[in-house]
């Protein structure tokens, strides 16, 4: 048995606020603030330099790396912290692309973060050496899997829809063609079961901005399968990863673990943060975890679905195929969500017409998912949402 859900006490959520949107930017665990400040004031204000060996900076990486780690079924060691996600899949594609020179196929899914597709297209162009990105349909993957794939890179919980992936038979069916794989767990830590140690994948990749709320910018991660990791080929040879950083050797020699996957200087404030962030797991059993995220979403499913006939599901119905988050398609679910948000709901909204909810069993409840449902009937029923200042589009939606 883990510790009781939500532990609500462990967060700033502000009064008066639903927050529906953990699987975006995470809420500000407590204590967060008061580190950051320490880390200022005490750590870089008085210990200046001293601080990367006094105050253990020059650790920090690992320390966060190894508690990622205990939340993904990987064993210590096995996961290096830092830079944004987006770094990390590049590095995990260059270095997959690597262990199968012959084969010139990646195999990613049109349900992929852009972002992911994205970093794919800028290697294929560095690499010029007529690398393919393939993109089939999400329900499609598996039978696109054949013994031209170098790499299969998918994320497996779906950003829009909450659609999942089974990582074990993909990972299976990858391993069975010769082809390398990658997983991006951004919507899966800290809202799933994910055993990486069994799924046996080489390569996975995250960031910690979302249900494991480090904040704005917190450091991504990576993870190499610890048998091949002393073989594996940084494309981005930093000095970090460096066998001996302050040899200052003219030539790179990566570092004998998964730390070569590390770039250039940690991001050591938002790492504070992050390491704080992560005491919130102590005592979590991801099992029970992932059973009240189950309960959250199908109770949400059920009453939306009662009360706003306007709203069509665009997740799974079957929780076994969905995330921790749930979504609606509404032709105007751009205003109907700002309406939703300016009555306290925050969720948020991906083009063309999602409207996006994502369930943090950390810090949400029965009372939250059933109040929720009742001001999203009330802007729908009403169709508050006509009125014009909730039309124009702000940014970042
Ligand atoms: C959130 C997310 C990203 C964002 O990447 P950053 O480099 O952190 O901005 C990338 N890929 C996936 C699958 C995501 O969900």
């Amino acid at each position: 048995m883990g510790v009781a859900l939500p532990r609500k006490e462990f967060f700033e959520i502000p009064e008066g606020v639903i927050y529906l949107d953990g699987n975006s930017l995470g809420v500000l665990p407590r204590g967060a603030a008061e580190r950051a400040g320490q880390v200022i004031t005490q750590e870089w204000g008085n210990q200046l330099i001293r601080a990367w060996n006094d105050a253990g900076w020059m650790a920090l990486p690992q320390i966060v790396g190894d508690s990622i780690a205990a939340l993904l079924g990987a064993p210590k060691g096995s996961i290096a912290t830092g830079d944004t996600l987006s770094i990390k899949v590049y590095q995990a594609l260059a270095a997959a692309l690597k262990m199968r020179p012959e084969r010139k196929v990646i195999l990613s899914d049109n349900g992929n973060f852009p972002s992911d597709l994205y970093m794919a297209q800028g290697l294929i162009g560095t690499l010029a050496q007529g690398y393919e990105l393939r993109t089939p349909a999400p329900e499609d993957v598996l039978e696109a899997i054949t013994d031209d794939v170098a790499a299969v890179m998918l994320t497996q919980v779906d950003y829009r829809t909450g659609r999942m992936h089974d990582m074990d038979s993909i990972t299976r069916r990858a391993h069975a063609v010769g082809a390398v794989m990658i997983w991006d767990l951004a919507h899966s830590a800290g809202a799933v079961e994910v055993d990486l140690a069994a799924c046996n994948a080489e390569f996975a990749v995250g960031c910690s901005y979302k249900y494991l709320n480090g904040g704005p910018g917190a450091p991504a991660f990576i993870y190499v399968r610890p048998d091949i990791v002393d073989g594996i080929e940084p494309a981005l040879s930093g000095w970090l990863g460096h066998e001996a950083p302050f040899a200052m050797d003219l030539d790179y020699r990566p570092a004998m673990a998964t730390e070569r996957m590390r770039v250039g200087t940690p991001p050591i404030l938002q790492l504070a943060v992050l390491q704080e962030a992560l005491k919130v797991w102590d005592g979590v059993d991801m099992c029970e975890l992932r059973a009240a995220s189950v309960a959250l979403s199908d109770l949400f499913i059920q009453e939306v679905e009662a009360r706003c006939p306007q709203l069509r599901l665009a997740s799974p119905r079957n929780a076994s195929e969905r995330g921790s988050q749930v979504s609606f398609a509404f032709e105007h679910g751009y205003a109907a969500m700002q309406t939703i948000i300016d009555r306290g709901v925050i969720g948020d909204f991906r083009a063309p017409n999602v409207m996006r909810f994502g369930f943090t069993p950390l810090y949400l409840d029965h009372d939250d998912v059933m109040a929720a449902a009742q001001i999203i009937q009330e802007v729908l029923t009403e169709e508050l949402w006509r009125d014009p200042k909730y039309q124009v589009r702000a940014a970042v939606t």
